[in-house]
């Protein structure tokens, strides 16, 4: 049985504003079938910015299509903004999608016989959202927005095509619905058409918009809040793809089935000073205390460490016993993922990058950790 990769749905978190779990997509076709989505677990929070990153083939587009009820999954739930959406019946759905998200496609999708101004009108029509006399009105501020008023009246094809997304982003934005989700809007279009693009997507998510936006341009992580890498239908755990970036997918997804998630109450002891230490830590959530004991006085924090850090791998690449000890901040529950040594071992033969990083990390760290010891002998003999 296989582990999920991605460990953030935990008991008592679910609380996003889109929630996948334990999604399945399973595609059957006169050539067999095939799993395209392998058990996504997914909470995003009400005005995140995320990208969803993967090759071609990796389940991007499904997965989308899971969210905006499109495609139903073969098993799994989907709950946006707390409505499972395949309880509802295929009509509701439809009105559902209408006003609650703003769906963006790679290619555009305006219908070519309507200016841009009635493009935008369309989905203003189809919820009955607005009086009827208002929707030109709305319909133009929002072609302002996306700085398009002066092509209100003009037909697609009349347009560039960063512009047509343009008007195709100002048509998802027609019923202000909460939700924006976007199929590589970029994807066919210039580097300074995609920018304005993002820019405006900042912006929205500025004002509080959810946005999930598909790509597969690695360089779009920079401007979002949030990046799920997906890889071969599963998503490839966040805390490792942050913690260790120089691995390939294909590392962090095995990676991902080979740690275990362990989880502390506040002030909890991780780690004891002097004693053996046989695994490295990713802190998944939560704040970490690296303490040294002080033998007449209170115990000192000398570092804390936060989401995304690594401990212990100065033990480990050093063969021993903890040189200080660790313990679960005051101020809430950690969760970490655990990799054994021998797990640690292939990581550093798979990706040389990541040892040197690595071995540069734990030299910092015993520099730091020197000092620390010197200004406290120091003040034992001045203080
Ligand atoms: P991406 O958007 O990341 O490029 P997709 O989600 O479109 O990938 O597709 C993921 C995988 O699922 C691909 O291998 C694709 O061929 C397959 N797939 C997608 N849709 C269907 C379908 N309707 N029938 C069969 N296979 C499909
Ligand atoms: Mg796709």
């Amino acid at each position: 049985m296989k582990i999920p990769a991605n460990e953030q749905a935990l008991p008592g978190t679910q609380s996003g504003i889109i929630q996948m779990q334990g999604v399945v997509k399973t595609f059957t076709s006169s050539a067999g079938e095939f799993t395209a989505l392998r058990g996504i677990d997914l909470n995003l929070q009400e005005g995140e910015f995320a990208a969803v990153i993967g090759k071609s083939g990796s389940g991007k587009s499904t997965l989308l299509n899971m969210l905006t009820g499109i495609d139903h999954p073969t098993s799994g739930q989907v709950l946006v903004d707390g409505v499972d959406l395949y309880a509802m019946s295929e009509s509701k759905r439809s009105l559902w999608r209408g006003r609650n998200l703003g769906i963006v496609f790679q290619f555009f999708q305006l219908l070519p016989m309507l200016n841009l101004l009635e493009n935008v009108m369309l989905p203003m029509d189809y919820v009955g959202m607005y009086d009827i006399d208002q929707r030109p009105k709305k319909a133009m501020e929002l072609l302002t927005l996306v700085g398009l008023e002066e092509q209100a009246q003009m037909l697609p094809r009349a347009v560039s095509r960063g512009q047509q997304q343009s008007a195709a982003i100002a048509r998802a934005l027609a019923n202000d619905a909460p939700i924006l989700v976007a199929d590589e809007p970029t994807g066919n279009l210039d580097s300074l058409s995609a920018s304005k693009i993002i820019d405006l997507f900042e912006k929205l998510s500025g004002q509080g918009k959810t946005i999930i936006m598909v790509t597969h341009d690695p360089s779009m992580t920079q401007r979002t809040s949030r990046t799920v890498f997906i890889s071969d239908g599963e998503l490839v755990n966040e805390t490792i793809a942050q913690a260790l970036p120089l691995l390939n997918h294909s590392v962090m997804q095995e990676l991902g089935h080979r740690v275990k998630t362990l989880h502390f109450q506040p002030g909890a002891t991780i780690l004891e000073h002097k004693k053996r230490v046989d695994n490295v830590y990713l802190i998944q959530k939560g704040k970490v205390d690296i303490v040294l004991k002080q033998r007449r006085s209170d115990d000192v924090v000398i570092s804390t460490l936060q989401r995304n850090d690594i401990f212990g791998e100065i033990e480990l690449l050093q063969g021993g016993k903890s040189i200080a000890s660790v313990r679960a901040s005051i101020e809430g529950a950690v969760d970490l993922l655990a990799l054994s040594r021998e797990d640690f071992n292939w990581l550093m033969k798979e990706s040389p990058l990541t040892e040197k990083a690595m071995t540069e990390m734990v030299q910092e760290r015993l520099e730091e950790r020197k000092g620390a010891d010197r200004r406290k002998k120091r003040r034992g003999l001045f203080g």
